[in-house]
């Protein structure tokens, strides 16, 4: 931590400020300038960063040295997690497939989707048993129900599944059923459901929230990771744009960004990132081509009739065409798309 002072900042509030820090068990190592002084302190920088420093008289700016997220940090952990989800690695150059509908809905479409999306080599299904939905009157989930079915059709196609988790009551039934738990872009803030769902020790995908930074996201992976799970996949979903022409704006750029900050794995969502079916292949490209550890995208067999999210699915051919682009990627850039695990039980 480095503290700037005032111009001006007298002997005794130079002397009060070295004062305060040998008191919080730190050392203070001023070195005076013509104009200002700046005063090194050297010890645990976690310990000083809840403390109000920049009140101290004289105190004009606080510069922490370290980032504020320390397990998520590259200085942590400097090479690449590698998160497996019930044999389906993520990171490091090893690639997740997420695909499905938004909703889990009826049994035979279900197993329909699943059969198409693991055909063209998805290796994780998706689908929200739990949503979150901006009106209370729109469709809410099968709830528990949804949770049995996305189970049962992960194991008839030998899939791990993802699912979304909006509530504390419901962090240990999502547990039960999922592989890997959701924490969607409505709930990337919400402490408690982080703290419960990392003390499950079951993989996350945590979405970045519309209106967080990077910062924020790796703050909330700190979360997951502090309660001693590090099973935590960040993925990319779109922030809020000016432009209505599409759902989100697609910041690509966090995935470099995040790989320089972080050993945790990002993929991205292009289908909630634009909300276009048109835009989503190449969105999707672009993440992976920007380093993403995968790709999630909402598969529907019949987008017209979907309970959520129809607007922006790719048909199962689409998908399996984008696929084939993808895995070329993939092996251009030396990456491998993970393989269903071969004995998922
Ligand atoms: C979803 O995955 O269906 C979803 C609701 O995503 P997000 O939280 O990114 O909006
Ligand atoms: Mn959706």
């Amino acid at each position: 931590m480095i503290l700037i002072l005032k111009t001006g900042a007298t002997d005794e509030q130079i002397a009060h400020v070295i004062a305060r820090v040998k008191d919080l068990g730190m050392q203070a190592h001023p070195s005076r300038g013509t104009y200002r002084t700046i005063i090194g302190i050297i010890g645990d920088e976690t310990k000083l960063r809840e403390e109000p420093l920049r009140a101290i008289p004289g105190v004009e700016e606080v510069v922490p040295v370290l980032p504020p997220y320390k397990l998520a940090s590259l200085e942590a952990h400097p090479d690449p997690s590698v998160i497996d989800v019930s044999g389906v690695k993520v990171g490091g150059g090893n690639l997740a497939m997420i695909a499905g509908p938004c909703s889990v809905e009826d049994e035979d479409r279900m197993y329909r989707i699943a059969e198409q999306v693991r055909a063209a080599g998805a290796n994780i299904f998706r689908g929200g048993a739990f949503k979150p939905r901006t009106s209370p009157y729109a469709f809410q989930g099968l709830g528990v129900a949804g949770l049995k079915l996305l189970r049962e059709v992960g194991d008839r196609y030998g899939m791990p599944v993802v699912t979304e988790v909006t509530d504390v009551r419901c962090v240990d039934v999502v547990a039960e059923y999922a592989d890997m738990i959701q924490i969607g872009a409505r709930n990337m803030q919400n402490f408690v459901l982080l703290t419960e769902v990392g003390r499950t020790q079951r993989p996350v995908l945590l979405k970045r929230g519309m209106s967080a930074t990077v910062t924020d996201l790796l703050m909330s992976a700190e979360y997951v990771l502090s309660q001693g799970n590090s099973n935590v996949v960040l993925c990319e979903r779109g922030v809020k744009g000016f432009d209505p022409a599409t759902r989100n704006l697609f910041d690509v750029a966090a995935v470099p960004l995040v790989h320089s900050l972080s050993h945790l794995p990002i993929i991205v969502d292009p289908s909630h990132a634009t909300g276009r079916p048109d835009l989503i292949p190449s969105c999707a490209m672009a993440g992976i081509a920007a380093g993403a550890d995968g790709v999630h995208i909402e598969v529907h067999d019949c987008p017209e009739v979907a309970k959520s999210d129809g607007p922006q699915a790719l048909l199962p051919a689409q998908y399996e065409e984008l696929m084939v682009q993808l895995k070329s990627l993939a092996e251009l850039l030396g990456k491998t798309v993970s393989p269903l695990p071969e004995a998922f039980a």
